[in-house]
């Protein structure tokens, strides 16, 4: 796994994500529209999508930031005085409709900057640390890598 942008400066960071930038150059789009993504970045060709089910995880992502827009919404109706009815309904319209629309790119992006930077794994060193301690464990010996011809 790579670690190339943990030495970049949050605040630049930060300014990346909200401009839904790459995380490896930090110049390319990320998207050529709002629900359109680009497979590699136009500037340094860095792949966003690493296949089948990769932003799966984003999801949760997505499900966060809608919550934390529509709370925040919420919270802003309820200090201005708005009816508990008027409230609910701006809600369920924020939570269903306007949050998801607009967490969606922050939340893949957010994605591919998580496991750009290593905070994402694909669960092989467990599997890897497990087979080990398998064998360790019968006292059997692992097999030597093949090596390529
Ligand atoms: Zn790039």
């Amino acid at each position: 796994m790579s670690n190339a942008t943990a030495s970049v400066p949050l605040l630049a960071k930060l300014r990346a994500l909200a401009l839904l930038r790459c995380p490896s150059c930090r110049v390319g789009a990320m998207f050529r529209s709002p629900v359109h993504m680009n497979a590699r970045c136009p500037h340094c060709d860095y792949k966003f999508d690493k296949g089948n089910g990769y932003f799966l995880g984003a999801m949760y992502a997505s499900y966060g930031l809608s919550l934390a827009v529509c709370g925040i919404q919420t919270l802003l109706l309820l200090l201005g005085g708005a009816s508990t009815l008027v409230t609910i309904v701006a809600a369920i319209f924020t939570a269903c409709l306007v949050g998801p629309c607009f967490a969606f790119p922050y939340s893949r992006c957010a994605w591919v900057w998580a496991e750009r930077d290593g905070h994402l794994h694909d669960g092989e060193e467990d599997v890897q640390a497990l087979k080990r301690a398998y064998m360790e464990a019968r006292g059997m010996k692992p097999k030597p890598p093949i090596d390529p011809p």
